[in-house]
């Protein structure tokens, strides 16, 4: 007989792995800590203007994956929506991601895309073989200036930490282009769910045999009740932070409103030091295909997590590595327990990366269950 199935986590993670276990026949349930489902991605609607709001910062879908794509689709009606960054340094505005424009503008040139390829190889630090952190990737790619304008003083900000501390992969999340494609993204797939990320977890999770428990902490304690449990919140809170507290950062929003156009834009980061932010958020500018006479923006702030805070992005350098690896010794050997997701496995996922995690989780775990064999702690090696 198939048994309960606990889940910890109503955002991405939780919904999806709740769908597609209650869709096998298990009865599940969701245990949110918080007042709403969705997680990070939780959107509502603005009171005073009826914007729709990104209350955790902004989250634009994006994906070369199928499956990922199709599952969303199925659960939200998506809207084309490019995300097409402006950036503030040196008192002047620029597009991002680099491309063509930028490079053109930053310099006062008239490239064409083989000689800002060119001309950014002549400023590139070649001696750099196989960059390993954040500075040796901006250096080795687009040159000193560049990095100085629009990622130094950003990504101290960010982070709290120097670049050359940092991993190359950060960097390598944004591309280069030797064009005027000024999308952010690379990705074949992106889009907005026409009524936010909240009504789409909402119907992920509507399938019978879900019950979801608001303001509700799961006791890890509690775990012999259930088949199995999955568990998407941060790996060192269930083991009692044992092997100490992994840091993460985590963000301050100061919300502000005002009548019509306030930016132009949905995003504009602030690159240098003339402003302690990183970016502000004009939220309706995610909804084009809405109208509303004001307007609501997110100014936002980075610092070093705490106790109390919402945990936003994991900082996984040398010695976080080290202390991951002891969780995930422990967390091998605890039974009937799979970690998910960005703070199961403390690691810096974009929502469709999550999804398509979460249905491979589904798939081990259901296999698992049919041949009898012992589903694993992850089902995606977190230290890799
Ligand atoms: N970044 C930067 N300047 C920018 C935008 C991004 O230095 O104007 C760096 C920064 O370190 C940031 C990383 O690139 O953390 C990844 O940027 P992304 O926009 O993907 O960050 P997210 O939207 O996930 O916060």
């Amino acid at each position: 007989m198939k048994k309960n199935i606990a889940i910890v986590g109503a955002g991405f993670s939780g919904a999806v792995i709740a769908n597609q276990l209650a869709q096998a026949g298990y009865t599940v349930d969701v245990f949110e800590s918080r007042p709403h489902i969705a997680g990070n991605c939780h959107s509502e609607r603005d009171p005073e203007t009826n914007v729709m709001v990104h209350v955790y910062g902004p989250h634009i879908f994006h994906t070369d994956n199928e499956r990922a794509w199709e599952f969303v689709n199925r659960y939200a009606e998506f809207k084309p929506y490019v995300n097409r960054v402006k950036a503030i340094t040196g008192g002047r505005v620029f597009t991002l991601p680099i491309n063509l424009l930028t490079i053109n503008n930053f310099f006062g040139k008239t490239f064409r895309p083989a000689e800002a390829q060119a001309f950014l190889e002549s400023v590139a630090d070649k001696s750099i073989e196989n960059p390993q952190t954040f500075e040796e990737q901006a250096l080795r790619f687009v040159g000193r200036e560049l990095y100085e304008a629009f990622f130094k003083t950003y990504t101290i900000k960010q982070w709290g930490l120097e670049p050359s501390q940092l991993p190359a992969s950060i960097l390598k999340r944004l591309p280069v282009r030797f064009n005027y494609d000024d999308n952010y993204f690379n990705h074949k797939y992106q889009g907005m769910p026409a009524n936010g990320y909240t009504e789409l977890v909402e119907n992920v999770l509507k399938v019978p045999g879900i019950t979801v428990h608001l303001n509700t902490r799961f006791d890890p304690a509690d775990k012999g009740n259930y088949e199995h449990v999955f568990y998407s919140g941060p790996i060192d809170a269930w083991f009692k932070h044992a092997e100490g507290r992994l840091p993460y950062r985590t963000l301050d929003f100061e919300v502000f409103r005002d009548k019509g156009d306030y930016q132009g834009n949905a995003v504009v980061n602030y690159c240098d030091d003339a402003e302690p932010y990183t970016r502000i958020t004009e939220h309706k500018h995610f909804s084009p295909w809405e109208k509303h006479d004001g307007t609501i923006m997110y100014k936002e702030y980075s610092r070093q997590c705490e106790e109390n805070d919402t945990p936003y992005y994991p900082i996984r350098q040398a010695r976080e590595k080290a202390q991951l690896e002891k969780y995930v010794n422990l967390a091998k050997d605890e039974p009937n327990v799979t970690f998910v997701g960005r703070l199961g496995t403390y690691r810096y996922l974009d929502m469709d990366v999550t999804i398509n995690e979460a249905l491979i989780t589904s798939d081990k775990f259901l296999e698992a269950a049919k041949s009898g064999a012992r589903m694993p702690a992850f089902a995606i090696d977190p230290l890799a």
